[in-house]
């Protein structure tokens, strides 16, 4: 119990950090708690009214005072409904809020080791879970409790021994109630585990759909999915078993203590010693203490649930940020490019750079060569900040890069891949995407990228030009389409540093000398780093880095290298041959 406890702890910090309307919430329970108090008097009135019914005819303000109590309670009810759907929305939208800028803001690592399909799930269900419990769970076990003290305090001012015979129902329910509940919420925890599961695989299967139907991979995707859903529906056979037996054992019970009831008061409403008003106003309020109990099982299940789900929503907000939210902005125009004693590791066991050296001089061009695997691209991810150097130093002039906010670093870099990304969207949201101010750049200014990039010519032969829609990553244009683009996207930027991770690498021969002459032309007077699978593309670099097993073997122009590296000229010889 004191573990329970202890672990709500952060719930309840989580809510209160939360921005939504406390008064409301305030008004949403005042209203419920005074609904319950409605209902707790509505029983009272009706017995007066059976009592007086049976000897007196009909009392117009006792009939009042009852169609008042319904009105307050119904409208009352209504407003507290309300309010505190109003104070549970709020709360998911403030955790949704601060979950997303969190999420767009962690470093890439983050994202290596986490499977995008779960995080949506802890976006979508485990606020929602959160919203439920605050909204419904949460003001029912107050009206509950209010109800149950309530109507056990009336009926002992009532006749207490009537009250002690019914209260035999109370331990009974709680003896069958609790255990239920316990069950459920184990259940419900592995139900959300195996969804947040499920929605990650279904996402990165039909992600990677093209994938999928190359390999034929549709049975054993069939399989792995089915057994998926064959997890969820166990989950759901466990709960529906639980739900089925709660509702009939409830039944039971109540239906016991009516029938003990009943019988009892029926004596002694036969005897003289109970009116009947008051044998009506027990079994209403028996059904007031009897409710609420059952509700009980499920708002525990909903606490143990949103426990769980505040648990890894708390996990995530608590991530550090990406260095580098703030820092200083910087012209890099004019500045060398320094790396000094680079180490770099993706896990702790595993050193994937050793010591790199090098710099670059403004507008200098610096190819990386070497064996696949060496570490090339990921020197590419240190130079961009995707990851931080465990050891070393990489800045820009004499300022570290670290001291740059990541924005003003970013904006200046210009970054085409091997397979350029692309956003769902139109071409010129493509391009423009990212852009502070993307609202003020002209049809011409596109079109003038678009044809520095070479890549004009096919957007015009697009129906919708400039607003042809791309499809998901870009899945409607072919390759060299989508690097002429991320190359036009980057002329619009007019970037200082350029880097190019094998951007010709996927294209056929014609679409890369095309996309070739473009990347020649967006070189022209910025720092450029290339890594190139053709050593052709890099002859005339200004100084070729070989990189090997994560170190550097070697540093000169071509002719040089040729020289005196024994496996840059075996490269040589066999791509120049
Ligand atoms: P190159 O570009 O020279 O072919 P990479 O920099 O892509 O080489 O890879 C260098 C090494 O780092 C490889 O052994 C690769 O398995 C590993 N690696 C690359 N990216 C990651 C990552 N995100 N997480 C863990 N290891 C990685
Ligand atoms: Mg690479």
């Amino acid at each position: 119990m004191t573990n329970e406890s202890k672990s709500l702890k952060p719930f309840l910090s989580l809510l209160l950090s939360s921005q939504f309307p406390k008064r409301l919430l305030f008004a949403g329970l005042l209203a419920s708690v005074l609904t319950t108090i409605a209902g707790l008097v509505v029983p009272l009135l009706t017995k007066n009214l059976v009592d007086d019914f049976s000897f007196s005819s009909l009392s117009t303000p006792l009939i009042a005072a009852i169609g008042i109590a319904f009105i307050v309670q119904t409208v009352v009810s209504g407003l507290s409904i309300y309010w505190l759907s109003v104070v549970g929305y709020k709360v998911v939208s403030s955790l949704r809020d601060r979950m997303w800028i969190k999420l767009i803001r962690l470093p890439v690592s983050y994202y290596d080791k986490q499977s995008s399909g779960e995080i949506v799930s802890r976006v979508v269900n485990d606020t929602s879970v959160v919203q439920d419990l605050i909204s419904n769970r949460f003001p029912q076990f107050i009206s509950g409790i209010i109800s149950i003290i309530g109507a056990i305090i009336i009926l002992l001012l009532m006749d207490w021994k009537m009250t002690m015979l019914m209260l035999i129902s109370v331990p009974l329910t709680i003896v069958i109630m609790f255990p239920l509940g316990r069950q459920m919420a184990k259940i419900s925890r592995g139900l959300q585990d195996e969804t947040a599961a499920f929605t990650g695989h279904v996402q990165q299967t039909l992600g990677e759909i093209r994938l999928m139907k190359a390999s034929t991979a549709e049975q054993s995707e069939e399989t792995k999915g089915l057994e998926g859903i064959g997890r969820l529906f166990d989950f759901g056979l466990k709960e529906a078993r639980i739900f089925a037996l709660i509702s009939p054992i409830m039944y039971l019970v109540v239906m016991v203590v009516i029938v003990m009831i009943i019988g009892y008061g029926g004596m002694r409403v036969s005897n003289g010693t109970m009116s009947t008003g008051s044998l009506v106003a027990f079994l209403l309020y028996l059904f007031q203490i009897i409710m609420p109990i059952t509700s009980f099982a499920m708002f525990f299940t909903q606490l143990q649930k949103a426990k769980g789900a505040t648990e890894r929503i708390i996990s995530i907000l608590d991530l550090p940020l990406e260095p580098g939210q703030d820092g200083i902005s910087l012209d890099i125009k004019h500045e060398p490019i320094v790396v000094e004693n680079v180490s770099f590791a993706y896990s702790e066991e595993e050193p994937v750079l050793k010591n790199i050296s090098f710099a670059a001089q403004p507008g200098e061009m610096i190819a990386f060569a070497g064996p696949s695997g060496g570490g090339k691209t990921t020197m590419f991810g240190l130079l961009e900040r995707f990851y931080e150097p465990s050891a070393g130093e990489i800045r820009i002039g004499a300022v570290p890069i670290t001291d740059l906010s990541m924005a003003s670093w970013r904006s200046q870099i210009g970054y085409v891949s091997q397979e350029s990304a692309m956003m769902a969207g139109t071409i010129r949201e493509n391009l423009v995407y990212g852009l502070k101010d993307r609202k003020s750049i002209s049809d011409e200014q596109l079109w003038e990228v678009s044809k520095m990039a070479y890549a004009d010519q096919f957007i015009k032969e697009f129906p919708n030009g400039l607003d042809t829609e791309v499809g998901e990553r870009g899945v409607k244009l072919s390759g060299g389409q989508r690097q002429r683009i991320a190359i036009a996207r980057a002329f619009l930027r007019d970037p200082k540093i350029l880097m190019m991770d094998e951007a010709t690498a996927s294209l056929d021969s014609q679409s890369e000398g095309i996309v070739q002459e473009a990347l020649t032309r967006l070189m022209e007077g910025r720092t450029t780093f290339v890594i190139a699978h053709r050593l052709s593309t890099i002859v005339d670099a200004d100084r070729i880095i070989f990189i090997e097993k994560g170190q550097v073997t070697g540093t000169g122009t071509h002719e040089e290298l040729i020289q005196s590296h024994n496996l840059y000229r075996e490269f040589a010889e066999q791509q120049l041959a």
